[in-house]
């Protein structure tokens, strides 16, 4: 069944600040909407759920992108497991939850790849979820996730609330963290090289052997895709949003190093871990509905690299 949104019609991004919510909001405006609501976190903080529930009753939206989450690359997620456990449970909890108390029509639960096995089939299917045991490096992040997705579920189930779930692989670009303690590989990269330029260096350290896979999708292409699941996208379980490729992280880091730094040499850490040895989403579910991503790799990280000299650099070296 089709979901219609007027440009009037009342919608909120959970989560606008975020990589993904930033993207949500860029993409929902070009397309013409003027009734986006949207909370910071000083404003409403979406692990307390008095204060969920009552901004949503007051504030009544006919859809939400639940995007909202305390993400990390694979430091921050081994080493603040709690944090990222806690945080995400309430956040899906309560939105949920309060979702369904004042009648949302339709809610798209963002969920990611780390939910699937650690040693899932390559391409990984939808069919894979809970078919084996999780990557430990982010497994407190992946419960949280598949829990959202199995409250999406239940809420539909019982309830009959038209929730769904999207299952992204690694994404990067605008507004992404790029702070090296907690972020993902793509800023982490672009982070490392331009630090190394800036200050004459020719030595860039990766973490890890280099040789992981990993498939990374613009975050524009994502956002693209979640408006569209969520006028298409009307069934259980989750939907895999991926661009279809993937690289070895040494490939990485020389596409990278080739757009900011083309003198560096790279250099691997090996005492650093790998995570999961590979991770590409088949997204033909996705394709068959109609849906394709837009941003090729090198392009996207030549865009994110500008986008960062611009907003990120100045303040990283002021
Ligand atoms: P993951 O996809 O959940 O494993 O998350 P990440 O994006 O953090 O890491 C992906 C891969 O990139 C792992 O194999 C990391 O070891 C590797 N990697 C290499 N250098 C870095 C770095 O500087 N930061 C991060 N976060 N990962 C890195």
């Amino acid at each position: 069944m089709t979901f219609t949104l007027d440009a009037d019609d009342p919608v909120f991004v959970a989560g606008h600040r975020g990589l993904v919510g930033s993207a949500i909001v860029r993409r929902l405006r070009a397309g013409g909407h003027r009734n986006l609501l949207t909370a910071t976190r000083d404003e409403l903080d979406l692990r307390d759920q008095a204060a969920v529930r009552s901004w949503l009753e007051e504030h009544r939206p006919r859809a939400v992108h639940l995007v909202a989450g305390t993400v990390g690359g694979i430091l921050a997620n081994s080493t603040r497991p709690a944090e990222f456990l806690y945080d995400n449970l309430m956040i899906h909890a309560n939105v949920v939850e309060a979702a369904r108390h004042v009648g949302v029509e339709k809610l798209l639960y963002l969920g990611s790849s780390c939910i699937y096995p650690r040693l899932a089939d390559q391409p990984i299917v939808e069919p894979a979820l809970l078919t084996g045991p999780l990557e430990p490096t982010n497994e407190a992040y992946a419960v949280a996730k598949i829990a959202g997705i199995k409250m999406c579920d239940a809420y539909r189930a019982q309830y009959g609330c038209d929730f769904v779930s999207a299952m992204p692989t690694n994404l990067y670009g605008p507004n992404d963290n790029f702070d090296l303690q907690s972020s993902h590989v793509l800023p982490a990269l672009i982070r490392k090289f331009d630090d190394a330029r800036l200050a004459g260096e020719t030595q860039v350290t990766v973490w890890g052997t280099g040789r992981p896979r990993r498939e990374f999708l613009h975050v524009d292409d994502l956002a693209d895709a979640c408006v569209f699941l969520m006028e298409r996208y009307d069934e259980p379980g989750p939907i895999n949003v991926g661009y279809g490729e993937d690289v070895a992280i040494a490939e990485l880091a020389e596409m990278v190093r080739d757009v900011v730094h083309p003198e560096a040499e790279i250099d691997f850490d090996t005492s650093k871990p790998d995570g999961t040895p590979r991770k590409l989403l088949d997204s033909s579910r996705l394709q068959q509905l109609g849906w394709q991503p837009s941003i090729p790799l090198a392009q996207g990280v030549a865009s994110t690299y500008e986008w960062y000299l611009e907003h990120v650099a100045p303040r990283a070296v002021g």
